[in-house]
C-alpha cells in the first residue's frame, strides 16, 4: 500500500485519501494477506509500517518535491521486496513512472478531472491497473484511459455505529472552499431554522475565503464553527446531526463525508452534482436538490428518511469489506495480466 506523504494513516483528522488507505489496510490483513504500507512518518497499522520522509506535510500537499522523494524512496523499497502488487493513492509521480518498476502497480483516482489530469492521464494511465471511485469520475476521464473499475471509497463499518435519534443541528464539514459550499449550507440551514455546525479545516490559501464568507455569519449559536475534528468527537458530530448538508458546485469525485454520515443513519442532503448523484439516493438516504432553497425545504421532510436504512445503503455498497475484495480481484486480475505470468500460463 502506497500512500500519501502529507498526512498520517489514519488521519488525525482531516484525510480522505489517508481515511481510505488505513480502511483498506485494515481489511487485507485481517483477510490474510501480507501487506506493507508505506507513508508518512506517525503513521499506525497492523501491516508492516515502513515510513520514508523525516516528517509529515500537511501544509505542503501537491507539493511535488515531497511526493517526488516519497515515491523515489518508495520504489527502492518495492524493487528490494519481493510484492506481488503495488496499490498507488499517493498523487502522479508512482502512476507516470509505473514502468519503471518490474511490479504491477494498480493505481486509486481519488481527484477531479481538469483538462491538465486529464491531458497527463491520457499519456501515462496505460502504466498501471487505474481504478476509479465512482461512476461519474468514470464518465470524466479522458477517452484514452482504460479504467477497469468503480470501486467506491470504503468506510468501516464496524467504527460508526447506528443513532437513530438526532439531536437539533444540521453539519457541514469538510475543506474550506467555495466549491464545497461552507457558506450556502448556512444559508440553507438559516433558511430552515435549524442550528448549524461547520467543521473542517482551513488549509493554505482558504483564510480570505472562510473570513469574507463564513466568519461574519458565526455567532457561536445558530452558525457555530468548531475547526477541524477527528475520532470520537468526529463521529458523534456525524452521528447526532439531523442531516449532512452537501450544497457542492463541482464534480466531487466521491465525498467520504457522505458515506461517514450513512454510516451512522445521518441523511444527506446534497445537490446534484459529481458522485452525491450516486451516493444519495433521492427519498431514501436523503435528498437531491438543486439549490439553498429547497435545502432548506428538504430539512422539514427529514422525517421521511429512515437512518437504519441510511447505514443499510452504507454497508451495501460501501463498507470495507465489500469494497477491499473488490480491490482484490483487481489486483488477482493485475498480477495475472503480467507478460511473464501470460506466457507461463500459455
Ligand atoms: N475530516 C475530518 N475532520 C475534519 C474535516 C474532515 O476528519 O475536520 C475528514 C472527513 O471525515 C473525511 C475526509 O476528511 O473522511 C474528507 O474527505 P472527503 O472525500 O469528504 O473530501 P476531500 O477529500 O475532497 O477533502
Amino acid at each position: 500500500m502506497l500512500a500519501p506523504p502529507w498526512i498520517p494513516v489514519p488521519a488525525p483528522g482531516y484525510g480522505g485519501v489517508e481515511t481510505v488507505v488505513s480502511s483498506l489496510t485494515e481489511a487485507f490483513v485481517e483477510q490474510g494477506h501480507d501487506v506493507t504500507l508505506l507513508c508518512a512518518p506517525g503513521s499506525r497499522s497492523s501491516a508492516r509500517v515502513v515510513t520514508l520522509l523525516d516528517e509529515a506535510h500537511p501544509d505542503e500537499i501537491e507539493r511535488s518535491l515531497y511526493e517526488v522523494d516519497h515515491v523515489a524512496r518508495a520504489f527502492a523499497v518495492i524493487e528490494r521486496g519481493h510484492f506481488d502488487v503495488v496499490h498507488d493513492h499517493c498523487g502522479f509521480t508512482a502512476v507516470a513512472m509505473a514502468d519503471r518498476i518490474e511490479t504491477p502497480l494498480v493505481h486509486t483516482l481519488h481527484g477531479q478531472f481538469t483538462p491538465s489530469t486529464a491531458a497527463f492521464y491520457a499519456h501515462h494511465g496505460h502504466k498501471a491497473t487505474v481504478v476509479a471511485i465512482s461512476r461519474t469520475q468514470i464518465a470524466c476521464a479522458p477517452s484514452e484511459l482504460a479504467v477497469v473499475a468503480a470501486i467506491p471509497n470504503p468506510v468501516d463499518l464496524s467504527a460508526w455505529s447506528l443513532q437513530e435519534h438526532k439531536s437539533d443541528y444540521l453539519l457541514w464539514i469538510g475543506r474550506m472552499t467555495e466549491v464545497k459550499g461552507p457558506h450556502r449550507a448556512i444559508a440553507a440551514a438559516r433558511a430552515a431554522g435549524v442550528p448549524l455546525v461547520l467543521a473542517g479545516v482551513i488549509q493554505p490559501g482558504q483564510r480570505a475565503f472562510f473570513e469574507r464568507e463564513i466568519a461574519p455569519h458565526v455567532d457561536g449559536n445558530r452558525v457555530r464553527f468548531i475547526g477541524e475534528v477527528g475520532g470520537a468527537t468526529k463521529r458523534s458530530l456525524f452521528a447526532n446531526a439531523r442531516a449532512l448538508l452537501m450544497p457542492i458546485r463541482w464534480e466531487e469525485p466521491f465525498g467520504m463525508v457522505m458515506v461517514e454520515a450513512l454510516a451512522c443513519g445521518t441523511p444527506v442532503i446534497a445537490f446534484p452534482e459529481g458522485a452525491a448523484r450516486e451516493l444519495v439516493v433521492h427519498e431514501h438516504t436523503g435528498f437531491l436538490v438543486d439549490d439553498e432553497a429547497a435545502m432548506a425545504a428538504a430539512v422539514g421532510r427529514l422525517e421521511q428518511i429512515s437512518p437504519a436504512s441510511c447505514r443499510a445503503w452504507a454497508a451495501a455498497h460501501c463498507d470495507v469489506d465489500v469494497v477491499s475484495r473488490a480491490y482484490v480481484q483487481v489486483f488477482r486480475d493485475a498480477i495475472l495480466a503480467r507478460p511473464e505470468v501470460r506466457v507461463a500460463r500459455a
